[in-house]
């Protein structure tokens, strides 16, 4: 069997992992491009992890400038089964404090002309995405979440929009009329990404603040939202910890067979370039 192994990707406030053993770092050329920056491999409670900062090392990365693709081909390339997001989100409910963790269980895009399939060169893949995120891998996070003394949402629906700037008054309005939980700029094309690569994903999502829905709310101070994100990376570093040690052994669910009845194109049709480029993750079913 092959040696289980986790992806994390941090964001705002999370650009590196503390406490891991055995430290590297690994350039990876991916044939999508480059990653948002070298991954940081180590042993985190004997697991081993592989970390990337999600805007890279400074945060240099817009939303609509990272190369997805990249990121989620070079963490399949390195063997990953599991990949955990960490992300920072505004609040879209008034039950969901600035704090509080969220797992979302499902996703509304509002980007445009992201990049958001390996399937484009001669090969023609559907996935089901209905359920977008892995539910063994939510659940995990969750329950990590309460035990390390997290007030948790287990379940919620992440807007993604394009950024780089926040909604308008009249847009968040909008998507509260949705019924939408959280929303955010970076978790949807991972995920998707990710399920492309049969890859477990799911994502701690940390509320900093309420959008600029909240009438009342809206004077917090930014001293206020950077308290509350310091707050919120503890609390993901202990999820995170707390969450690895109850990784099954072998993975059961629907993420690590998602291309089995998914690849629509024609074995023998599909060109020799794009067969390589993506040998990683359709080799198995060449
Ligand atoms: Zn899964």
């Amino acid at each position: 069997m092959s040696e289980r192994i986790v992806g994390v990707i941090g964001g705002s406030g999370l650009y590196e992992m503390e406490g891991l053993e055995e430290v590297e770092e690994v350039s990876i050329k991916t044939p999508f491009g480059d990653p948002s920056d070298v991954f940081i491999t180590g042993r985190l409670e004997g697991m081993k992890i592989i970390f990337l900062p999600r805007h890279g090392k400074g945060h240099r990365i817009q939303p609509s400038s990272l190369n997805f693709r990249a990121n989620i081909m070079g963490m399949k390339m390195l063997g990953v089964q599991w990949i955990i997001g960490v992300s920072a989100v505004g609040s879209m409910k008034e039950n969901i404090h600035p704090g509080d963790m969220i797992i979302p269980d499902q996703f509304i895009d509002r980007t445009v002309g992201r990049a958001s399939t390996f399937f484009s060169e001669g090969i023609v893949c559907h996935i089901s995405f209905a359920d977008p995120v892995c539910p063994a891998l939510s659940q995990i996070l969750a329950q990590a979440g309460e035990e390390v003394g997290a007030t948790v949402h287990p379940k919620g629906t992440y807007l993604c929009i394009e950024g780089p700037q926040f909604s308008t008054r009249a847009e968040s309005r909008l998507y509260r009329s949705w019924g939408v939980d959280i929303i955010g700029m970076t978790n949807l094309p991972e995920a998707r990404l990710a399920r492309e690569a049969e890859i477990c994903y799911a994502t701690i999502a940390f509320a900093t603040d309420y959008d600029c829905w909240h009438q009342e709310a809206g004077d917090v101070s930014i001293g206020e939202v950077l308290r509350i994100l310091a707050q919120s990376v503890r609390t993901a570093k202990s999820t995170i910890r707390t969450a690895i040690k109850k990784l099954p052994e072998k993975r059961d669910c629907i993420c690590s067979e998602a291309l089995k009845h998914a690849l629509i194109t024609s074995k023998k049709l599909i060109p020799e370039k794009t067969k390589k480029d993506l040998e990683p993750i359709i080799g198995k079913y060449l």
